[in-house]
């Protein structure tokens, strides 16, 4: 049987972040299964705030490598409970998510098929309420099982405590650093039905009415390749800015500028505006200095194109802010965790 906590030192950083930087971090501390909580060694590393809580390192950009970090591996699964057409089902945060979305296509719970193939851990998934193609988290989440830092206190939070909105959480605002994510809870559905709202995927899917969960699974997988690079090829941690929200009247005035502008009315009477369409705009899709650049096929994903340092992909996302913010008055926030 696996040892629940395993520590090693002067780890290379390469293989722990699909931006593929390298560096090396002093120790890292594996937690393969939550039955090893109770070890003082665990306690010491999360008490220190300067100690890194790892997934798959796919939202996160190292300028520095973290001197300390702890790795979520422990996956499991079990169903918590079954009731009408709903199954509750509870997950180890280190079970990797792509894997997760399609074994429950597979076995018939469904509801996560839109967000096929995003790259991750579960653990992670609730920290930016991960979305695509006109699905979220949030819409599946019923709670998120925590480890306080500080006191090792096992507490079972409701979704509905988490503040998820757009592409955020409290757990990346006010509670950062505060918790462990030790697993979430799912509540999946047996009906079959999909959610075709987004453009891309209706189009995909051109009988709508027919399209069974798997089909849009498969759909978001071909869009999602055709589209993105593949991390085990080219470094990238997805988006690397959040699409602004801005108001009304701003979206307003740029489109009398730009008529073509990109722009999405939100339910709280905001705009939010494609962070890739500004970067394209500005002439930056497809720009490349060194072995940092932009994905030709979607300028809001930045990329490593092999040798590019940390510095040097935060120093071109900074040229892109100073652009976008020059040309549309639009301040563009990394969605990306930038650990320095
Ligand atoms: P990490 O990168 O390891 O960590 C991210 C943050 O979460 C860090 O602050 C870390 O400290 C914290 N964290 C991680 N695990 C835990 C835990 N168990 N407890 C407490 N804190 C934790 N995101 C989307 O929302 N939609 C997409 O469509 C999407 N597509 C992507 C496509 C590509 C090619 C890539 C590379 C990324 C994409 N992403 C997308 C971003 C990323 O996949 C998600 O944000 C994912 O949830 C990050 O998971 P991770 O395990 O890699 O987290
Ligand atoms: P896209 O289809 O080219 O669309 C550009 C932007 O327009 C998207 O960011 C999307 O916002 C928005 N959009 C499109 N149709 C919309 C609609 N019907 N209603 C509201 N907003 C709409 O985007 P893409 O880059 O190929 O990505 C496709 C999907 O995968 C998106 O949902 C995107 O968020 C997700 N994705 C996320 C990451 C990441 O790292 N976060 C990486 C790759 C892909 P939203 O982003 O809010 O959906």
């Amino acid at each position: 049987m696996k040892s629940a906590l395993s520590l090693e030192r002067d780890v290379p950083l390469q293989p722990l972040n699909t931006f593929g930087v390298s560096g090396q971090i002093d120790q890292l501390l594996r937690v393969q299964s939550f039955a090893g909580f109770d070890r003082p060694e665990l306690y010491d590393f999360l008490r220190d705030p300067a100690c890194l809580v790892l997934g798959g390192g796919s939202n996160l950009l190292f300028v520095q490598p973290p001197r300390r970090a702890v790795r979520i591996e422990h996956r499991y699964q079990s169903v918590e409970r079954e009731e009408g057409r709903f199954v509750w089902l509870r997950v180890g945060g280190g079970c990797p998510w792509p894997e997760l979305v399609e074994e429950c296509t597979q076995r018939g719970w469904f509801g996560l098929e839109n967000l096929a193939l995003i790259p991750g851990t579960a653990g992670a998934a609730p920290i930016q309420n991960i979305g695509a193609y006109g699905v979220e988290l949030v819409e599946v989440l019923e709670a998120v099982v925590v480890r306080e830092r500080a006191t090792g206190a096992e507490v079972r939070l409701p979704a509905s405590a988490c503040g998820l909105g757009y592409r955020s959480s409290r757990f990346k605002t006010e509670w950062r650093g505060r918790y462990l994510i030790e697993s979430i809870v799912l509540r999946l559905s047996r009906e079959p039905r999909v959610k075709l709202n987004y453009a891309a995927l209706a189009q995909a899917l051109p009988d709508g009415e027919m399209a069974t969960p798997r089909d849009a699974f498969e759909a978001v997988c071909r869009i999602r390749r055709s589209k993105l690079p593949d991390p085990a090829e080219v470094g990238s941690a997805g988006s690397f800015f959040q699409n602004p929200l801005v108001p009304a009247s701003t979206a307003e005035a740029l489109r009398r500028d730009w008529p073509d502008l990109v722009a999405y009315p939100q339910p709280d009477g905001r705009v939010k505006l494609a962070a890739g369409w500004l970067i394209d705009r500005c002439g930056l899709r497809g720009l490349r200095r060194g072995d940092a650049g932009t994905w030709p096929a979607q300028a809001l994903v930045v990329v490593n194109y092999g040798g590019a340092t940390g510095a040097q992909i935060w120093q071109l996302a900074q040229e892109i802010q100073a652009a976008v913010a020059a040309r549309f008055g639009v301040c563009l926030e990394p969605e990306v965790q930038v650990w320095h």
